[in-house]
């Protein structure tokens, strides 16, 4: 704790301030997107916004697993969970995510499902041990941060011979959705969503490395800096973001190197690259269909693969009209743009998956900006 209250002192983070706001140019704007949703909260919940200039602009981005996940894959989540002899193992925030018809996974417990919650990958292989009688299905989301755990479980039960164990794989990859968005029409062609840099999260960047992002500084001409979630973490990637803005480069850059190198975990990538191959297409609540930006288990894995073994279907669905979740996603719009924000749509009555996830946009803003939650009220 000592050690992170370094990276929180107030003293420190005005210094920081003052460089930033020095090293401006007051003639441009800094359009800065913060990719993960875990950055999106630590600049709301110490004022981060407030410390910068009124030119330096912090754009939220799509990195947020449970808001991305689109309705159609919850859905068969769902559906999952009622069939008899189902037990259907997630992380607490997945239970809470609004479906189609207004059901959740919460709602289908109350009506019998045995849904359950859990901390970690390996409870979900410890319920499969411990009730050989049901099939246990661990619904698996997540960005590179939390993939290597699946995969451990997915070995950790071939090597058990736990067969009543498998896995509903909806990992997704980060740099597919940064590519996503630098090619979205709204940054390329309408001028809608500008993007000069981006934030990128230190914990996916601990698995992948910061190699991964070079190919976007270079291709698209976009600076990135990895950061760690503490507020001077955020300024000071601010800071290098807008000194290289200032100099014309576009190079990845590692505020985070008391965790991030750039090759990344060798150990957790050749874990991942045993269990996992890539999807040549995944949809993406808010940004659509992605070739290659998810993953799912290799064949040599059918076995344990849920999909394959319940035979999974999934439905198209439209979006909820009011929620205004897949805008704010691509950066399109802010949770103050929805009409039902603080209102209908609230943590304890959320409508859309942004207000539901301990990343999501909408959540940040109602915890953290009172104000505005009470102006729009
Ligand atoms: S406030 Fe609620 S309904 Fe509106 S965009 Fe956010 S999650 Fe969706």
């Amino acid at each position: 704790m000592r050690y992170i209250r370094g990276f929180r002192e107030g003293a420190a983070a005005a210094a920081l301030a003052r460089l930033i706001a020095a090293e401006v140019d007051p003639e441009r704007e800094y359009h800065l997107m913060e990719f993960c949703g875990g950055h999106t909260h630590a600049i709301f919940r110490y004022g981060v916004e407030d410390l910068l200039p009124g030119n330096v602009r912090l754009v939220h981005g799509p990195g947020c697993p449970v808001c991305v996940l689109a309705v159609p894959r919850l859905d068969a989540a769902i559906e999952l969970s009622r069939q008899p002899n189902v037990t259907l193992v997630s992380y607490g925030d997945m239970l809470r995510v609004p479906a189609s018809r207004r059901r959740s996974l919460l709602k289908a417990r109350a009506q019998g499902a045995d849904v359950r919650m859990a901390y970690s990958a390996l409870e979900a292989l410890e319920i499969a041990a411990a009730h050989p009688g049901r099939q246990v299905v661990f619904f698996a989301i997540g960005f590179e941060t939390t993939t290597p755990a699946t995969a451990h479980i997915v070995l950790e039960a071939r090597r058990r011979g736990l067969s009543n164990f498998s896995v509903y794989c909806n990992h997704v990859l980060t740099p597919a959705a940064i590519q996503s968005i630098l090619d979205s029409p709204e940054v390329r062609d309408w001028g809608q969503v500008r993007v000069d840099g981006f934030i990128g999260p230190s914990h996916v960047s601990a698995v992948i490395g910061s190699r991964p992002y070079e190919y976007f500084a270079q291709e698209y001409q976009r600076p990135v800096v990895i950061a760690g979630f503490e507020p001077l973490d955020v300024m000071l990637a601010v800071r290098m973001l807008v000194q290289q803005l200032n100099n014309g480069h576009a190079h990845v850059e590692n505020e985070f190197t008391r965790g991030v190198t750039r090759e990344g975990n060798r150990k957790a990538q050749q874990l991942v690259a045993e269990v996992f191959e890539l999807r040549p297409n995944f949809e993406w609540r808010g940004l659509g269909e992605l070739p290659y930006s998810a993953l799912r288990l290799k064949a040599a894995y059918a076995d344990l693969d849920a999909e394959r073994r319940f035979a999974m279907k999934l439905h198209p669905v439209p979006e909820n009209a009011a929620c205004q979740c897949p805008a704010i996603i691509r950066g399109v719009k802010k949770p103050t743009d929805c009409t039902i924000f603080g209102t209908v749509c609230t943590p304890r009555s959320p409508i859309g998956s942004c207000m539901v996830s301990a990343e999501g946009a909408c959540a940040a803003y109602y915890k953290y900006r009172r104000g505005a939650v009470q102006a729009v009220g």
